[in-house]
């Protein structure tokens, strides 16, 4: 299965290549947060297929009695899981908190208790389909894997977890922008999974 995943930054040649052949034969695109939901809207209504999404630090508070405060189009999977084209998926929003009063911002202790959220669903797959999960979404990487020293780009212990005992085979996030401090590569594999920086957008085959 071929992948779009965007995260962070809205490129204006997305746009044209969107209208171009470079998307061709994707089919499911995956947000792992910090864009317009506009954007995001746009995508799925040019390509027409399942889109996934969590939202990020920049994304407004997700309210479903507010329409800007989603993707149309699109499913936010923040503490859900999702089954798509034999594919199991599952996604964790939000990042570490640096402000008090920041938006999906979570300290690790919160991280780890809204992971928690996702334990009965996960369970369940593994009873069902005998794994619990194909491919995580999130926001920010995990602690000490594409992640960065200042207050704001610290990973969280809880996606570290969540690999350790759903073991994906892969998992995309975004937060960190490589044209930082951080010149590692944006691809890590830990035990099974593929762990991805997505910024500013990747495509990928997926398979089984
Ligand atoms: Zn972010």
């Amino acid at each position: 299965m071929k992948i779009l995943a965007v995260s962070d930054q809205v490129l204006d040649r997305i746009y044209q290549l969107s209208t171009s052949n470079h998307f061709q034969g994707v089919e499911l695109i995956i947000g792992c947060g910090d864009m317009p939901y506009a954007y995001l809207e746009y995508l799925v209504t040019m390509l027409n297929v399942t889109m996934y999404y969590v939202p990020g630090n920049h994304d407004p508070k997700y309210d479903p009695q507010q329409k800007d405060a989603c993707a149309e189009g699109g499913t936010n999977l923040d503490l859900k899981t999702a089954r798509h084209k034999k594919f199991l998926i599952a996604g964790l929003g939000g990042c570490i908190r640096y402000r008090p009063d920041g938006i999906n911002q979570y300290t690790q202790s919160e991280a780890y208790a809204r992971a928690f959220r996702l334990l009965p669903s996960l369970l369940l797959n593994r009873i069902q389909y005998g794994r619990a999960l194909d491919i995580l979404i999130s926001h920010s990487p995990p602690l000490g894997i594409h992640d960065d020293s200042d207050p704001a780009h610290n990973g969280l212990k809880a996606l570290n977890w969540l690999n350790r005992i759903a073991k994906p085979r892969y998992h995309f996030h975004g937060h960190t922008h490589f044209y930082k401090r951080n010149l590692e590569s944006p691809e890590t594999t830990i035990g099974l999974t593929k762990i991805i920086n997505v910024y500013p957008y990747k495509i990928i085959e997926v398979s089984h």
